[in-house]
């Protein structure tokens, strides 16, 4: 049990990251675990470990061969706390309904793919907080895969390379990441939930801001003059597709999403989201939107409106295809694991897809948690030391 008390004592170090924080990073309890870390990478003959002024923890294994770097991050989500996280083992679970507290019930009637986890040991939260399996599951997956190595010095192994990073949750996990201080051929961060899979295509993303400054007149005088900026904006929206929303989208399709409208009817701002796995599609959505923006102008030539579109983050797949090396060698390791591989489509971005188009190819593994943000967050004990395995022979030369 001792990879799962790794597991366990990392749980228990709060480190929720803050979205309405100016500081980097943006919890400075973050760095509670990045020292920690630091000092166990240590400890296990990453000599080099540090932490640098963001909070990231660096460290290498020289090895032979390919120089491999392995990517988790070290803050917790948002939606439920971290604070007083105390996790408890479930074992040989039974298929009956686990209690986290007077209020909270873990059962398979809610998670129905639960019910693929009878007989297994699982690590439950509570109820009171989440987990934070994600990520830190996959950060004590790749310290037990180096402490199997520190143990065992005459098993060969690769150029390991390690980066712990801040504020994964929050978008800014990327942000400050140096690809000279990870020092790779290729990466795979370990971050995800079922364990068969490797992903490698993320949402191409872009984010939208439309501000619009009608003609405010006393309505009672408002004949003919009057243009309210909220009515606008209501046009622009109905020019959309309306059977193109997060409502309507299947798995591999994108969608615009309007995140908030604000404002009165002089002026209002509208903000949304677009999202597609193919660029194209992407492109013309964005297109679009300028297409109505147009056309609102020419209707209403006495009105201002602005228009800000920016990028957000990219599709790793066309970064991934021109360098499958760290897929084909995940694959490899999961079946000789006993593990048959398959990819999924992550409906959202990762710090891998800006590591890639940073340079750093970078898809991303699973870790045998589940039900991430939340109180019925769980990890599947025979699945994490699974993982363990795989990055032991990932890592092995
Ligand atoms: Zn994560």
């Amino acid at each position: 049990m001792k990879n799962i008390e790794r597991f366990i004592r990392y749980a228990k170090i709060d480190t929720q990251a803050d979205d309405k924080s100016k500081t980097v990073p943006s919890t400075l309890k973050q760095k509670d675990l990045s020292i920690l870390l630091v000092k166990e990478l240590k400890e296990l003959g990453l000599s080099d470990a540090y932490m640098d002024e963001f909070g990231i923890v660096y460290a290498h294994l020289p090895g032979v061969g390919d120089k491999i770097g392995f990517n988790s991050h070290v803050d917790t989500a948002l939606e439920v706390t971290n604070t007083h996280c105390q996790p408890r083992i479930v074992e040989k679970w039974d298929g009956n309904d686990i209690k986290l507290n007077d209020k909270y019930i873990l059962s398979s009637k809610q998670f129905p793919d639960l019910a693929r986890h009878i007989g297994k040991d699982l690590v439950v939260t509570n109820g009171e907080t989440l987990l934070g399996a994600d990520d830190k599951a996959g950060i004590a997956i790749i310290m037990s895969a180096l402490e199997y190595f520190h143990k065992n010095s005459d098993v060969k192994h690769k150029s390991i390379s390690v980066a712990f990073t801040c504020d994964e949750e929050i978008g800014m996990g990327a942000a400050h990441f140096d690809l000279k201080k990870m020092d790779a051929d290729y990466a795979v961060t370990i971050d995800g939930s079922f364990i068969d899979c490797i992903d490698f295509e993320n949402f191409n993303a872009a984010a939208a801001k439309i501000f619009i400054r009608g003609v405010a007149v006393h309505p009672g005088e408002g004949k003919n003059s009057l243009i309210n900026a909220i009515l606008v904006l209501h046009e622009l929206i109905s020019g959309l597709p309306a059977k193109e929303t997060p409502f309507d989208a299947g798995p591999n399709d994108g969608y615009w999403h309007i995140n908030s409208l604000n404002g009165s009817s002089e002026s209002a701002e509208l903000e949304m989201i677009l999202r597609d796995f193919d660029d194209d599609n992407l492109q013309n959505r964005i297109a679009l939107l300028y297409e109505i923006v147009d056309s609102l102008k020419t209707k209403y030539p006495k009105i201002y409106i602005e228009i800000k579109v920016n990028k957000q983050y990219e599709n790793m797949r066309p970064y991934v295809e021109k360098d499958p090396r760290p897929i084909e060698l995940a694959k490899k390791c999961l079946l000789k694991n006993g593990i048959t591989p398959r990819s999924t489509k992550i409906r959202g971005g990762t710090d891998g897809a800006t590591f890639s188009k940073m340079g750093l190819v970078t898809p991303n593994l699973g870790t045998g948690s589940y039900n991430h943000h939340g109180r019925f967050e769980y990890m599947v004990v025979q699945e994490f030391e699974k993982m363990i395995a795989v990055v032991i022979d990932m890592m092995r030369a």
